[in-house]
């Protein structure tokens, strides 16, 4: 079985995510615990990484979501299965995910969040697949717009196969 082709090299990641988290940084400078909030399982790595090069007072999050129908289709239903431990009532909150691909997910997110009334609420994406996207959506920070392809790796996975891989990756069909 081969590897997944690279389409976004782990040098090309590295090198995105240190300029995002120097933007955040900056625009967040002043901010005293920005929340970070990052969807499980896809967005972990992308988090780890970007939170530990801001130079910002931060914490971190976590939320898990399911959406129901199969890996590929989804028609729209998200489902929370774990909620965030604290209350995000008057801080500042950056969801961090790892994909947006119809929009779906995010757009719920957003809306489920901002109920919580928090002091400000951004949103923090590595890839986005516009050609997919069936609802408007508020991507604040945007690592890479991608072609219409399913991608693994940096936390992106296949039945749970390839998550780990530092790179993002196509698959290629038949492997
Ligand atoms: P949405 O369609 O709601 O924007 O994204 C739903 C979820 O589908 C994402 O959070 C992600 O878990 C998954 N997804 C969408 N496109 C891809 C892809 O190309 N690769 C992988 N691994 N997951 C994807």
């Amino acid at each position: 079985m081969s590897d997944p082709k690279v389409l976004i090299s782990e040098q090309t990641i590295a090198a995105k995510i240190s300029e995002l988290a120097q933007t955040i940084s900056s625009d967040y400078a002043g901010v005293e615990d920005l929340v970070m909030v990052g969807v499980l399982k896809g967005s972990f790595i992308f988090l780890a990484d970007l939170s530990r090069r801001l130079t910002i007072p931060r914490s971190v999050d976590f939320m898990a979501l399911s959406t129901y129908g199969n890996a590929t289709q989804t028609d729209g239903a998200v489902r929370m299965i774990m909620d965030l431990r604290r209350n995000i009532a008057g801080r500042h909150v950056l969801i961090v995910e790892d994909i947006v691909d119809t929009g779906y997910t995010i757009s719920y997110l957003l809306r489920a969040l901002a109920t919580r009334h928090p002091a400000s609420l951004k949103t923090c994406v590595l890839v986005h697949k516009p050609d997919r996207r069936k609802v408007p959506v508020q991507i604040d920070y945007l690592g890479f717009e991608i072609p219409d392809v399913w991608v693994v790796g940096f936390g992106l996975d296949w039945s749970e196969r390839y998550r780990t891989l530092p790179y993002i990756g196509v698959v290629e069909p038949g492997d």
